[in-house]
């Protein structure tokens, strides 16, 4: 028997319409991703881009308070243990996915960790493909896949993906090997204020290596970057080669200079990449309408319907614009209530 719904992605819009889909008596069938080291370096695991991130101060209904007991309470011992401790008031990224995961499955959402790598939408039911080589059929789709960290591209960037070249303060930054050292984050948008705020919670100082003479990121968060004295923009420079060697790992980077012919170095033990995102949608290339930075297309105006019948997209990979976890779980939220009601119409 086809799924009724296989919802494919682990983040805000995955959960929503996992958790929406449920309560219809869809019987939703969620991959959430695969747990691999690959995945790892993407920042593509499962629960997504608000697992890699620390508070969450704007999702509605999560105001500063202790939720201690109440994570006890609401989530598997196993997933609650292995959870990092909670050290402040209100949710983080990660408490939020696991509440979120666990209130679809409390409605009868399965969950399988792998992730999909090949589609067939050419006939009906559509067919899908896990890494495992499983194959499902499935009604309909929701695809909540995100969008992950984007690098520069360098030869030497990538030499030193995971010796001191990451995309995920949160995830990397309290590695040994980034304390009392002078770090480098890469960018000028509300993300490269995030993670050099952080950083600079175990660094000896922190520089923010920007292409222009101005920020991209919002005015509180430019405030932020301003008024936290561990942090130097670098502003009008390009980052151009990540310097280190074998027994070290990163050592410092070679800038080059945007308004002039000039370079200099900086001494630095990490380099820390927040340039913005692509989405997730590799597997789906020539399946489905996407934009020119490869986001998928909404086709009709404030529906989650693509260019297939019967196949949604919700969360980021739709929206390369907001970006919010509300708005994901919004778009979540309407994937599932359009599928539901796609489904009603055939008859299913
Ligand atoms: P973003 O706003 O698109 O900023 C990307 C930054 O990277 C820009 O400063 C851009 O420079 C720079 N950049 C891009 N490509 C580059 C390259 N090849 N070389 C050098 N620099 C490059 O992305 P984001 O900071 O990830 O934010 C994405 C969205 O999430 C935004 O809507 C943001 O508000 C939201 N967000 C919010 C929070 C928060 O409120 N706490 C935290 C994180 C993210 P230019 O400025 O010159 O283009």
């Amino acid at each position: 028997m086809p799924e009724k719904v296989v919802i494919i992605g682990s983040g805000p819009a995955g959960w929503t319409a996992a958790i929406y889909a449920s309560r219809a008596a869809l019987e939703p069938l969620v991959f959430e991703g695969a747990v691999t080291e690959q995945n790892r370096l993407d920042g593509t695991l499962p629960l997504g881009q608000l697992a890699l991130t620390t508070e969450v101060e704007n999702f509605p209904g999560f105001p500063a308070g202790n939720l201690e007991s109440y994570l006890d309470d609401s989530l598997d011992k196993d997933r609650r243990l292995a959870m990092a401790p909670h050290e402040k008031e209100g949710v983080s990224g990660p408490e939020l996915m696991e509440l979120m995961r666990q209130q679809a499955i409390n409605f009868g959402t399965r969950v399988v960790t792998d992730d999909i790598v090949d589609v067939n939408f050419d006939g009906r039911p559509f067919q899908l493909t896990a890494s495992s080589g499983e194959t499902v059929e499935a009604h309909t789709v929701i695809i909540a896949t995100g969008a992950r960290a984007n690098y520069l591209g360098l030869p030497s960037e990538e030499a030193y993906k995971n010796r001191g070249v990451s995309a995920c303060a949160v995830c990397d930054g309290a590695l040994p090997r980034f304390r009392n050292q002078p770090l480098i984050v890469v960018g000028g948008g509300d993300s490269a204020v995030e993670e050099a705020d952080y950083l600079s919670k175990f660094a000896s100082r922190v520089y923010m290596i920007h292409r222009r003479d101005e920020l991209r990121a919002s005015k509180i968060m430019a405030q932020r970057a301003m008024d936290n004295e561990k942090i130097e923009i670098v502003w009008n420079h390009t980052l151009v080669e990540v310097l280190g060697n074998d027994e070290k790992g990163v050592t410092g980077v070679r800038l080059q200079s945007t308004v002039d012919e000039a370079q200099q170095t900086q001494d630095a033990s990490g380099v820390f990449l927040a340039i913005g995102h692509t989405p997730n949608t590799n597997f789906l290339k020539g399946k489905l309408e996407m934009n020119e930075k490869g986001y998928l297309v909404w086709t009709t105006p404030a529906r989650t319907f693509t260019s297939v019948e019967g196949v949604f997209a919700a969360g980021d990979v739709a929206d390369d614009y907001y970006r919010q976890a509300v708005t994901a779980a919004g778009t979540g939220c309407m994937a599932a209530l359009d599928a539901e009601r796609y489904l009603g119409a055939q008859g299913i």
